[in-house]
């Protein structure tokens, strides 16, 4: 498979704090959050015109999909978009709060545990072939994606407890994992869910559904993340031989290795001997560049991404962190957890570094920490900050969002009522031209065009609006300066470190 769709899903947590009153419990939050959301859309799952979807399950964790992706920037851009886009709800939200009383802050975090030690998801979707063989897929992607946390994981700051002191963990999610691999999500959260919805001709591919990982805040993380993943099943899907490092105990193994920022722990193999975490990585990154050496690299940022993972494997296995202190998400955190402790003479579990830890993921572009690091050079960025504002309205132009992302801004700019999932784009009134887009890989059809053609002559005057008109038209969520990422040299000298 030469171009592959990938999407991610972030849930996140939010918290409201201060003000005169004790702060409002999150399920209020969220009804806060999603009213201008209802109000635009009449529910609090939608679709929106930059084709992702957003919405607010049961409980209080409002969830972002990005939109299909074959482009790892275009991924890593809508899911950035993702984050402003709930800042923006935020504010709004905080101002209707404290319009009805409730003053206070609304934070909206990035991360897989809130402060009560409940966890929540950042889910990867990838296409892969119908033909893949699973048992295969599972025996070598299960090893890399228990291991791959000591290069992507977002890192925690565990607090005490009375068989373990405070201590600095990899990951996030490793804790919150109980199966390998299994059809139910919520229930037993397994690592790979097998639940069978490939949006798409399910003769022809399925979308492998990652449960495992943490969510990032670092774009060139997050670059490694998706890279080396799709790297990894592209080896599994020519059928090379790969290695054998299935473990015994993947569960057991995901939080051993979590716990142990040295990268020594060692786990189990099945077949026999043990490995840490680097070993198998760094194989896995060796038979990665042979793999590219032989068949040719399928997109201009492999060599980055293979200097980055071997970068960060180097770096936990001497543990000498420096060279990956911009770059790595746990990395980044552990170097400012480490310089505010030794400054303010705090042990590791105080709980002024638990804050610090959460407003790391906090999505405010200029309270929230990463955001922070990041405008003064402390931590790397991959995008322009112009490509995450296009992506909070226009939809990836290569895949089937671009027909999603035009079909919702069209219907929306006519008044024309619609429904649109990943697969369905209807015109209420015209039932019976319903459209089934079942190639995820596909960024055209002529049947959009003649069905939106049916609504009349305005479309083509549309198209000739500028972008900013257009904004204003179709994008009620999008409309605010608030939007504005802020270069890094536009931000006033930032409080707080
Ligand atoms: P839920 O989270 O409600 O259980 P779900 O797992 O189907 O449902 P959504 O939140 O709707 O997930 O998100 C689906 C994700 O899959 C999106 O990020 C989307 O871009 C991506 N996606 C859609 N179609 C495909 C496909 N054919 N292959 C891979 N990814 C896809
Ligand atoms: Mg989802
Ligand atoms: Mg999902």
């Amino acid at each position: 498979m030469d171009r592959r769709v990938i999407g991610v899903e972030t849930e996140f947590g939010i918290t409201h704090t201060g003000g005169t009153h004790r702060g409002l419990p999150p399920e209020e939050v969220a009804r806060y959050l999603f009213r201008p959301v209802l109000r635009w859309g009449r529910s609090s799952n939608v679709f929106i015109p930059n084709a992702s979807r957003l919405y607010l399950d049961v409980g209080s964790h409002p969830e972002y999909a990005t939109a299909e992706c074959d482009d790892l920037l275009d991924l890593i851009a809508s899911d950035r978009a993702g984050e402003l886009i709930m800042h923006d709800l935020a504010q709004r939200a905080e101002a209707a709060m404290t319009e009805d009383g409730f003053d206070g802050s609304v934070y909206l975090l990035k991360n897989n545990v809130d402060s009560q030690g409940n966890s929540y998801g950042s889910h990867e979707n990838y296409l892969i072939p119908r033909t893949t063989h699973f048992r295969r897929l599972s025996t070598i992607l299960l090893p890399f994606l228990v291991t791959r946390q000591i290069m992507v994981g977002a890192g925690r700051l565990v607090p005490a407890t009375d068989e373990t002191p405070a201590h600095y963990a990899f990951s996030q999610r490793a804790d919150h994992m109980w199966e390998g691999i299994s059809s139910a999500t919520t229930r037993s959260r397994p690592i790979i869910n097998t639940r069978d919805e490939p949006h798409s001709d399910a003769a022809v591919h399925r979308r492998l559904h990652v449960i495992v990982g943490d969510s990032n805040m670092s774009e060139t993380t997050s670059l490694l993340r998706y890279g080396a993943t799709d790297l990894v099943l592209r080896m599994v899907e020519s059928g090379i031989p790969v290695g054998d490092f299935e473990l015994e105990n993947p569960i057991g193994a995901i939080r051993h290795i979590s716990h142990d920022i040295t990268g020594q722990a060692s786990v189990k193999i099945r077949h026999g001997g043990e490995q840490t975490a680097v070993d198998i990585q760094a194989r896995l990154l060796d038979r990665a560049r042979r793999f590219v050496r032989e068949n040719g690299a399928h997109h201009d940022r492999v060599e980055q991404i293979f200097e980055l993972w071997e970068r960060t494997l180097q770096a936990v296995a001497s543990g000498e962190h420096a060279p990956i202190e911009r770059d790595i998400d746990w990395a980044i955190k552990k170097r400012l957890l480490i310089d505010v402790a030794e400054r303010g003479g705090l042990p590791m579990g105080h709980p002024k570094l638990e804050q610090l830890d959460m407003a790391y993921h906090d999505v405010h572009p200029t309270r929230g920490v990463f955001n922070l690091l990041a405008a003064r050079g402390r931590a790397s960025t991959q995008l322009e900050p112009e490509r995450i504002q296009r992506a909070i309205v226009d939809p990836p132009a290569t895949t089937r969002a671009a027909l999603r992302g035009r079909f919702l801004s069209t219907a929306r700019a006519m008044g024309s009522e619609h429904t649109v999932d990943w697969v369905h784009h209807k015109l209420v009134d015209r039932p019976l031209d319903a459209l089934m887009l079942k190639d995820p890989l596909s960024a055209e059809d002529p049947r959009v065009d003649t069905l939106l053609g049916r609504l009349g002559e305005r479309v083509a005057t549309l198209r000739e609006q500028s972008l900013e008109e257009r904004r204003a038209q179709e994008l009620p969520l999008a409309l605010s300066e608030r939007y504005k990422l802020g270069h890094p040299q536009e931000l006033a000298e930032p409080p707080l470190i």
